[in-house]
């Protein structure tokens, strides 16, 4: 290590993280450790939900061994024998090198081993008490973190200061059986029409928009990102059909077409918010369902978009990867397209370094945000924060050592990507703008 790549690796020390994108419970319902599909178990096991659990199942270890796993019913003892058998396997890939500087930093624990496991599900319990979501964000050097509700279209949360809020525009263009539900759960609204639906979507963003730092939708998880414009009588017929007293069922284009209208409604709608639309791009959480051709068309389908909206900013998450290259063009052609790195760093940090250097001789540096867990639990966040910042480290100082960028820019370099762009960028994020809704 040269004296440079020490001084670099300080500043990123020493440099808040704005952290754009988590999906953090309210830290209440972490310490009632009530059981839910959310959480199905209130022990250590519970940090191998997100994530780790894809990496077992695709290094072979059976489901039902993983749902006993992750599940209430076991012991430590039981539980880590079964998992045993894949922590070899997996220990090197980004998701269990997150958790492993998370048991270091976290619990003083060097690994997972029968012998650790007792104390490590003993720190697991110790840690979680009223306070300790700011203890551990502030021991991440994160000063603030941006959420996704996986409950809530809106969560009005406990820690408005800490915990920013995306308001979820998903239920309202995927405008599945259960998306209705849950507008149901949360308004009383039943719409039978696209206008009383609409209605509902003017009601959140009335109700909601002027408090949140953005709209976010992962629809890309269940359909293309192309968005095609479809006229308001059409939507109307098909929305009437989908949800309406007639019950067909709309054929799988019809589907599309409706989910298009919602869609391009919702992005109108947070323009006139000033909200920007993060949307999910690239690989998909999970394992055994990823179609890839459909992932590998992310970025030139999202392209129409970019140029329909061009006064809505739009925020592509976790780079499109596998396919970030296309990114870096999207990001640099288009003066709306932005990227977050959230996730990146775990799904591949050798590629997320790459990445960073390609992007930043490429694209102009205010166009990234370096930051986001995407973690339910918030205990890993440390652990992947750690990451994020040893491959900024790594960026920054080959791009140094290459005589690309100047040692004495890297300071302001620094500060805006970790945290100066998203200030900057996201409405409410320094918690002192005007509401423009
Ligand atoms: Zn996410």
């Amino acid at each position: 290590m040269t004296n440079s790549d020490r001084q670099i690796a300080q500043l990123i020390e020493e440099t808040p993280f704005v952290d754009t994108h988590e999906h953090l419970v309210e830290e209440s319902q972490r310490i009632s450790g009530s059981v839910d599909l959310l959480m199905r178990c209130d022990d250590w096991t519970y940090l191998f939900s997100a994530y780790i659990c894809s990496d077992l199942a695709s290094a072979g270890m059976p489901a039902t061994a993983l749902q006993s796993f992750l599940g209430p019913n076991l012991s430590g003892e039981e539980k880590y024998k079964l998992v045993a058998p894949f922590w070899n396997c997996i220990r090197h890939t980004g998701y269990a090198q997150a958790l492993l500087h998370t048991f270091r930093g976290l619990y003083g624990e060097e690994d997972l081993t029968s012998k650790s496991v007792p104390r490590i599900a003993e720190k697991y319990r110790d840690t979680v008490r009223p306070g300790f979501y700011p203890t551990i964000l502030r021991r991440a050097n994160i000063e603030s973190c941006q959420v996704n509700s996986v409950q809530r279209i809106f969560m009005e949360t406990e820690q408005p200061t800490l915990l920013l809020q995306d308001l979820s525009i998903l239920p309202f263009c995927r405008c599945s059986a259960a998306d209705l539900a849950l507008v149901h759960a949360e308004t009383g609204r039943q719409p039978t029409t696209l206008e009383e639906w609409l209605d509902v979507i003017d009601h959140y963003f009335a109700t909601y928009g002027h408090k949140a730092v953005a709209v976010k939708c992962q629809i890309a998880y269940s359909r293309p990102l192309d968005f095609a414009p479809i006229s308001k009588p059409r939507a109307s017929r098909l929305f009437a059909r989908h949800v309406g007293v007639l019950g067909h069922p709309l054929g799988s284009e019809d589907f599309k077409a409706l989910q298009d209208f919602l869609f391009r409604y919702c992005v109108d709608k947070a323009g006139e918010c000033g909200l920007p639309v993060k949307l999910h791009t690239g690989i998909l959480e999970g394992s055994g369902f990823m179609e890839l051709a459909r992932i590998r068309d992310n970025a030139s389908d999202l392209c129409r978009l970019l140029q329909d909206f061009p006064d809505t900013r739009f925020v592509l998450m976790h780079i499109g990867y596998p396919y970030q290259h296309e990114f870096i063009a999207v990001a640099k052609h288009y003066p709306n397209a932005f990227i977050d790195m959230c996730w990146a760093w775990i799904i591949n940090p050798a590629a997320s370094v790459r990445f960073l250097k390609e992007f930043l001789m490429s694209v102009p540096a205010n166009k990234i945000f370096t930051f986001g867990g995407d973690y339910v639990a918030v205990e890993p966040i440390y652990g992947h924060a750690l990451m994020a910042r040893r491959g900024i480290a790594l960026a920054i100082s080959q791009l140094v050592a290459e005589g690309w960028i100047a040692q004495e820019e890297t300071p302001e370099l620094i500060n805006g990507i970790m945290r100066g762009n998203a200030l900057e960028f996201f409405p409410n994020a320094q918690r002192h703008e005007t509401p423009n809704c």
